[in-house]
């Protein structure tokens, strides 16, 4: 068996994540983990494990295999992913769909100059969803793809709550349609609008002295965020949302729905219900990990993203294993 020795670069919700999820697998060793903020601050899930100054790694690119980067997308992968592909094999989560082209391109260039192996954007969405609407597609080529999200806790969508004037603490969760969901499963194709397809439940504890009323109609015009989509407010105390609202649950659906001939229909379903959406993600991102580490072993080099993986490489069973075992 090849062990893999794995760094966590970022030790955020996702960092914890991958610490688990490496402890799971056998064929994983976790270095450490490796953070811009004052070492001697973060306080690991397992009290063993190392934490280090990022500026450590500049020593260590003997002792490592891959890093798994864990920061966000928004302002710390776009610089460290194509920094740290200049020394190592790397694996990210990036998920700002509208910006992956350029995140690769950028991505790519380090990797090649360097001849390390990048994978970007591997997770659930983009990730393992991102594989089935392209199996959907390749697969049924008369048809329509549809991805439902929820029911889940949105990042994004919370905060932009939690800013608004009279706000104390809030979380929002987005929710499929279930309507929608049985036109979609009974073959109908139906073109759904985004109202449509989703809805938006914000629980909220106001501040002192906050009227209600003027909070929740804030919310509900707010534009892009909840304009296009029936929202539902509730109000509650800051016990109840601490008891009621600590996990961060999430999932969905891709449904590709065709015909293969004229009443003939066809409908691929692949669902995912997280408990925890960044332990889920964090499992995906160390079997993808695995893969990078082969890849990178092939001479494999550039950015790569879920598409070009093989399945057989997120296993840590081999070739022969697997085909006598899952084909
Ligand atoms: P997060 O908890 O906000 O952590 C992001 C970074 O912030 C960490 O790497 C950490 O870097 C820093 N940080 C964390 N806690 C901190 C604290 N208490 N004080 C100061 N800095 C802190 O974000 P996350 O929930 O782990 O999510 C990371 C990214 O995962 C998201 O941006 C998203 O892009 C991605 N994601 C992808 C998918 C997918 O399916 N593809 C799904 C879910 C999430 P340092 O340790 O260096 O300070």
């Amino acid at each position: 068996m090849t062990v893999h020795r794995i760094g966590i670069v970022g030790y955020g919700n996702l960092g914890r994540g991958v610490e688990i999820a490496t402890s799971l697998q056998e064929d994983m060793q976790l270095v450490g983990v490796f953070t811009r903020r004052d070492p001697s601050t973060v306080s690991t899930v397992h009290a063993q494990t190392p934490v280090r100054s990022i500026d450590a790694l500049e020593e260590m690119q003997d002792e490592i295999d891959v890093l798994v980067l864990c920061g966000g997308s928004r302002t710390d992968l776009p610089e460290q992913t194509p920094q740290l592909a200049e020394r190592f094999t790397v694996v990210d989560s990036f998920d700002t769909h509208a910006r992956i082209p350029e995140h690769f391109a950028k991505v790519d260039a380090a990797a090649r100059a360097a001849g390390t192996t990048a994978l970007i954007s591997t997770g659930w969405d983009p990730g393992l969803f991102s594989i089935n609407r392209v199996y959907g597609e390749a697969i049924l080529a008369t048809g329509t793809t549809y991805t439902f999200w929820g029911r889940g806790l949105s990042q994004g969508h919370s905060d932009a709550v939690r800013r608004v004037d009279g706000v104390a603490a809030a979380v929002q969760y987005t929710v499929p349609s279930q309507e929608a969901i049985a036109r979609v499963r009974a073959g109908e194709q139906p073109t759904l609008s985004t109202r449509e397809k989703h809805t938006r439940e914000c629980f909220v504890v106001l501040e002192d002295g906050a009227d209600a009323e003027t909070v929740r109609e804030e919310i509900v015009t707010m534009p892009h965020y909840f304009e296009p989509y029936d929202t539902t407010v509730t109000f509650l105390s800051a016990e109840e949302l601490a008891r009621d609202h600590q996990g961060m649950p999430h999932g969905g659906f891709v449904i590709r729905s065709g015909e293969s001939s004229p009443g003939t229909t066809q409908t691929i379903e692949y669902r995912l219900q997280e408990d925890s959406n960044p332990e889920f993600t964090a499992s995906v991102l160390v079997a993808y990990t695995r893969a990078a580490a082969r890849l990178a072993a092939a001479g494999e080099h550039g950015a790569k993203t879920p598409f070009d993986v093989a399945p057989g490489l997120l296993s840590p069973k081999s070739p022969e294993q697997l085909r006598a075992e899952l084909l």
